[in-house]
């Protein structure tokens, strides 16, 4: 499964953080998914839950933000909501499109306790 790797290697990359800031436990861990990213919400949750069983992120909330796509139109620059990875601008029809956002998949904060 696509997402349990991206889960694995999520939490792998949150461990290395939290070792490299000697930090506590790690309490929530923010992450902004894009919608044209190819990953499957609910699919990337159950795999969290899967990769994070007996590791010391067991108790490690997720948020997963999804974030809407932003493209912009490389003929006149026209910035809007595109509705699939291709399309048309909306403003001068012409064919083409650069995505700004909605294909991310990052690791946006932490949230750790302090060491006492
Ligand atoms: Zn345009």
């Amino acid at each position: 499964m696509h997402e349990l790797s991206i889960a694995i290697s999520i939490v792998d990359t949150v461990l290395k953080q939290a070792e490299a800031a000697s930090a506590g436990p790690v309490s929530e861990v923010n992450l902004d998914i894009g919608v044209f990213s190819g990953i499957e919400f609910e699919s990337l949750k159950f795999s969290l839950d899967v990769a994070t069983k007996g590791s010391i992120l067991e108790k490690t909330v997720f948020n997963i933000h999804r974030v809407e796509a932003v493209a912009e139109c490389p003929t006149c620059h026209h910035l809007y909501t595109p509705e699939r990875v291709f399309s048309h601008c909306p403003e001068c029809s012409q064919p083409g499109i650069r995505l700004i956002r909605g294909t991310e998949l990052q690791i946006k904060s932490l949230l750790v306790e302090q060491n006492e």
